[in-house]
């Protein structure tokens, strides 16, 4: 019995001494309270951040004291994100830390910004052209992500930045439609195309504001006579579902084809030479000194005429016609588009226009304008034929052929040939090629006969004779 009273009144004592001795560690043992700290914290984007410490004392429960802090971590306001900031606390030689998680946010809504009070919308329900816009502070401009929409006479502008904050505006909404549709002409308001040659217009686009395209809906009145020289008009007219009407002009001259020039009583030949500077060009130069008479050189940058750049400088300064022949004189590039062809030829004129400070408007196409190598490409002669013209070109073939493209090397024919045809001719433009010397060597022979002839030798001017050539493309 004795025993047992023991042990309980041990029990009892135990459990008295751990209850003081909790009590005791609660009430006057120290260590660190706190108190209205934030684990999680969220700013708006570009916000100061500020570290919240929150109210963290050392201490008992009858005795704090305060503590010195500070914080380690970077919050960068600029970027949206999730910042990790440490918080240490301190007194004497006791240290606490607490880890608090920052979120940088886009709180703002974006802002919109329309024109007008009231907007018109067509009858048909379509939406109009409207002037707004839409920034977010983190977003920038967010215009494209608008979404506009016509809800019960309203006109309804909504957008949501990246971050989700959206904004809607309305404005009230009327149905109007006082416009007329777009007319554009394909192709140019002024055209000048040669007597006789082919004129396909190119017609016009219509668009609308409320019905869209109304392209199939153009009429088309007037009509162009390449028969006849004259100045001719194409209207174009086309009305919306409102009756708004729209008219354009197109201006079509067909213009003749040769003037001819003022002939003295008798036979003028216009001696041309193609394809170079080259090799012979100095010395046929000296020949047409000689006599002083005035030629034409179609000129190119091809290989044979490359280094020859003074002869075209000196054959100008002498007061021969310096006409534009082509660049890179290679057919396939030069008719493959109209974009290859004047780009060739803006290269050439480039050139002569450097050489000579003179902006040549005379050319002659490769192959002439009857040349059927440009087959490849359907139709691309009649059409280069059309725009030159348009753009003020003059372009000239020849009716009279040397034959020394190919027809003879001797030249006791190409005098043959050239005089037979100066002879059939009252007004003769003569092809030779000033890269061929069995041809340049013919020159003074064919210039002797000219002037003991009273055949006059002139050079070719934009308003000379043309001696075009029948089109076959
Ligand atoms: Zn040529």
């Amino acid at each position: 019995m004795k025993k047992n009273r023991i042990i309980v009144v041990s029990l009892i004592s135990l459990g008295i001494i751990f209850i003081f001795g909790i009590s005791f560690y609660l009430i006057f043992c120290n260590k660190f309270y706190v108190s209205d700290f934030k684990k999680e914290v969220t700013i708006n984007y570009k916000e100061k951040f500020n570290p919240t410490y929150g109210i963290v004392k050392y201490g008992n429960l009858f005795f704090k004291k305060d503590v010195k802090h500070n914080y380690k971590g970077n919050v960068d306001i600029n970027k949206l994100g999730k910042y990790q900031i440490k918080y240490y606390y301190k007194y004497k030689k006791n240290r606490y830390i607490l880890t608090q998680t920052v979120y940088v946010k886009d709180l703002e809504k974006p802002v919109l910004n329309i024109e007008g009070e009231e907007l018109k919308y067509c009858p048909n329900g379509k939406l109009k052209t409207y002037n707004y816009s839409a920034n977010d502070n983190v977003d920038g401009d967010i215009t494209s992500k608008v979404k506009v929409e016509l809800k019960d006479n309203y006109i309804i502008f909504s957008v949501d930045d990246n971050s989700g904050n959206n904004i809607v505006a309305k404005r009230k909404a009327v149905p109007n439609d006082n416009e007329s549709p777009k007319l554009t002409l394909n192709g140019n308001q002024y055209i000048t195309i040669y007597k006789d040659t082919f004129y396909k217009d190119q017609g016009a686009t219509a668009v609308d504001d409320c019905d869209g395209d109304l392209t199939s809906s153009i009429n088309v009145s007037g009509n162009v006579d390449v028969s006849k020289a004259g100045t001719y008009v194409i209207k174009y007219s086309v009305k919306d579902s409102s009756n708004n009407m729209s008219t354009i002009e197109r201006k079509v001259t067909v213009k003749e084809r040769y003037i001819a020039p003022p002939v003295s009583g008798g036979k003028v030949a216009y001696l041309t030479f193609d394809d170079g500077p080259g090799e012979y060009t100095n010395k046929l130069l000296d020949i047409l000194k000689k006599y002083n008479v005035k030629v034409t050189f179609f000129v190119t940058n091809q290989s044979y005429s490359i280094g020859y750049d003074s002869a075209i400088k000196r054959a100008f300064d002498e007061g021969h016609t310096i006409a534009l022949h082509s660049y890179t004189h290679n057919y396939s590039y030069i008719y493959a588009s109209e974009s290859n062809y004047f780009e060739d030829l803006t290269n050439i004129q480039n050139k002569v226009k450097n050489i000579t400070g003179y902006t040549s408007t005379i050319i002659r196409f490769p192959g002439g304008s009857s040349n059927t190598v440009s087959r490849f490409n359907r139709g691309i002669m009649t059409r280069l034929a059309n725009e030159v013209t348009n753009r003020g070109f003059t372009y000239v073939d020849w009716n009279v052929s040397s034959g020394d493209a190919g027809g003879t090397t001797d030249t006791a024919k190409v005098y043959e040939n050239v005089i037979n045809g100066i002879n059939s001719h009252d007004v003769s433009v003569v092809l030779q090629h000033d890269i061929k010397e069995f041809s340049v060597n013919a020159v003074e022979d064919i210039v002797k006969y000219c002037i003991n002839n009273g055949i006059e030798l002139r050079p070719l001017t934009p308003n000379g004779p043309t001696a075009h050539h029948g089109i076959n493309n």
